[in-house]
């Protein structure tokens, strides 16, 4: 009813160590993704194994758990050695469709590469990324996603807090991350950085040709160019933008500290850790291209065979960032604006005059009641509201892009706050609404609002 693959473990030794998740002694199933269940094309049997196969508590058919090694940069900082510190892949399995999709345990326990870490995870952190990368999906923006949620049973510490364990069962299109390829890169393993690339092109980019190195980066820099325009586009912030949670599949991936802005300010930033705010809604951008560079640089070596020319073919592609994510982000803003072509000039004058004002509501009521109906919200974009009316928007396409409904800091904080206390129906309450961001909120209303004054200022943390 279920039947692992792994090609992985058979591909791509030296990549990964060999070893079985953590016995959760109780394990009970706190959220099942029955929608994604659906789209994987398992059986509805699955779920009555949910818990247990999950969680660690046993392993389904032809698992092969592994953690996987990968180093990567963290703040700017290269850690040669990271790798999965608190997950193991179970393996792939493949849908309806033929598409492969690995199945990993996260907060199943340590590992080598667990460091000064406990292995383990929490419940409000899992259901956090179950509800986040599940307004992800609902918003048509790739992203890994969570299958389910299990308690463990444990005990899990953190700050002198005692708080219910958890494993989330995360989907992916893959786990290579650009850290993956700076693991070999970083240890000169040449044979088996090109059997990461010829794996990463055969899985993700398969109209490429077997070491086109430089077809992969052109493919990654789209993929990843478009992912960040459209976080841009619903004022995402991710939070941890380190090369080991960039994903080559071009998919979202490491729910840790990200969360959604709500009063527009280019600084805005909710990483505890995250002083200097290299990555503030705003700086994504640039952070995308400084995250790319690293990944040319692993990948040198298979540009060319003559350094120097590998050198220009990389230093070319990486001049054409910024115009391919600036192309990308325009069409973004585009249909957020309900216009058919690009105009950098509107969008620059409407940032101008948004600061504070709430991204989502303000293109969700444009959307809705047009020009007029907004000024109130944005008094000092009268002139710019004219203008835009003038261009004749489309409302109705906007309706598409512009969501009435994310998750709110605020709602997201006590659906965990109560899960955390054995109460589990706000979470399941705001994961139905958050299901269908497009609709209106009429009627739903409590979802849409931003947080009432006294919520102050959101702070996520990472790794918890
Ligand atoms: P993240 O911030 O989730 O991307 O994690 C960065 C690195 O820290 C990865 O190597 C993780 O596996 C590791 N890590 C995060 N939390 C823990 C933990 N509680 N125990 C062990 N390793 C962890
Ligand atoms: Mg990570």
């Amino acid at each position: 009813m279920i039947r692992f693959d792994n090609t992985w473990v058979r591909d791509l030794p030296g990549s990964f160590l060999r070893l079985a998740p953590d016995v959760a002694p109780d394990p009970q199933l706190l959220a099942w993704n029955d929608a994604l269940a659906a789209e994987l094309g398992l059986d509805p049997a699955v779920k009555s194994h949910a818990a247990r196969w999950f969680s660690g508590a046993e392993l389904p058919p032809g698992a092969d758990p592994i953690a996987m090694a990968y180093a990567g940069h963290q703040f700017g900082g290269f850690s040669p050695q990271l790798g999965d510190g608190r997950a193991h892949l179970l393996g792939e399995i493949v849908d309806g469709q033929g598409r492969r999709w690995d199945i990993q345990l996260k907060g199943s326990g340590r590992t080598p590469f667990s460091r000064g870490g406990d292995g383990k995870a929490a419940i409000g952190p899992m259901l956090r990324e179950y509800v986040i990368s599940e307004a992800m999906a609902a918003m048509g923006i790739p992203t890994t996603r969570a299958l389910a949620v299990v308690a463990t049973g444990e005990t899990v510490w953190r700050d002198a807090d005692r708080l219910p364990g958890a494993v989330v069962a995360r989907v992916a299109a893959s786990h290579i991350r650009v850290g993956s390829f700076q693991f070999f890169a970083s240890r000169g393993e040449m044979d088996k950085l090109r059997a990461l690339m010829n794996y990463t092109i055969a899985r993700h980019y398969p109209h490429l040709a077997a070491d086109d190195a430089l077809g992969l980066f052109d493919a990654v820099t789209r993929a990843q160019a478009r992912l960040v325009a459209r976080w841009m586009g619903v004022g995402f912030v991710h939070g941890v933008m380190n090369t080991d949670n960039v994903a080559l599949s071009g998919e979202t991936i490491d729910y840790g500290p990200c969360a959604f802005m709500e009063g527009y300010a280019p600084g805005t930033v909710f990483s505890s850790i995250d002083r200097q705010g290299r990555y503030a809604y705003a700086n994504q951008p640039l952070i995308l291209g400084w995250n790319l560079a690293r990944l040319a640089e692993a990948l040198l070596p298979f540009f060319d065979s003559d350094e120097a020319r590998a050198v220009d073919l990389a230093n070319a592609r990486l001049g054409d960032i910024a115009g391919i994510y600036e192309a990308e982000y325009q069409a973004v803003m585009a249909a957020k604006l309900g216009l058919a072509a690009p105009d950098a000039g509107l969008v620059a004058d409407l940032l101008a005059g948004l600061s504070g004002v709430d991204w989502t509501m303000f293109f969700r009521r444009l959307s809705e009641e047009g020009g007029q109906a907004v000024q109130a919200m944005a008094p000092g974009l009268a002139e710019w509201l004219a203008r835009w009316q003038a261009m004749n928007p489309d409302l109705a396409a906007m309706r598409k892009v512009n969501p009435a409904i994310i998750p709110r800091n605020h709602l997201v904080e006590a659906a965990l706050e109560a899960a955390t206390a054995g109460e589990m129906a706000p979470f399941h309450a705001l994961v139905a609404e958050i299901r269908r961001p497009f609709d209106s909120a009429t009627g739903r209303e409590g979802f849409a609002l931003p947080a009432p004054e006294g919520f102050g200022d959101y702070v996520t943390f990472c790794g918890t």
